[in-house]
């Protein structure tokens, strides 16, 4: 594929992944499915297998959503005539799992271009027959 691409600052390439699109040439979508990542970028060919996300969008995802809901339920609890817990969990649960649903594509296409922006790669497998235990 093309190998002539603009330099892409650090910024841009992190609110690309946001958007779900390739950090190198944003024409691309990072995501074939709702997480699946797709193996190349279908616009510019870049290889996004060894940008491996792993755990830390989960971790990203619940740290933030956390951040968010727990103060609005305290809020609620110290202003709202303490409510019942009936309506904690019919509000704060629904509300949760929406907004985890919400940023969780997000966080994964930044952490996605965070690690291309820096060029963090998983290591590749071993050769076969080749034992790299410790
Ligand atoms: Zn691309």
């Amino acid at each position: 594929m093309a190998a002539d691409h603009a330099p892409v600052d650090f910024w841009t390439a992190l609110h690309r992944g946001w958007r779900g699109r390739c950090p190198r040439c944003a024409a691309g979508a990072l995501f074939g499915g709702f997480l699946k990542m797709q193996s190349h970028c279908p616009a510019c060919g870049l290889a996004l297998e060894p940008f491996r996300a792993d755990d830390a969008p989960a971790y990203f995802t619940i740290f933030a959503v956390g951040h968010i809901i727990v103060p609005l339920v305290l809020i609620l609890e110290r202003y709202g005539h303490e409510p019942p817990l009936w309506f904690h969990a019919a509000l704060w649960l629904p509300l949760s799992v929406v907004l985890a649903l919400i940023l969780l594509p997000r966080i994964k296409g930044t952490v996605i271009a965070l690690l291309w922006t820096h060029r963090v790669v998983a290591p590749k497998p071993a050769p076969e027959g080749l034992d790299l235990s410790p």
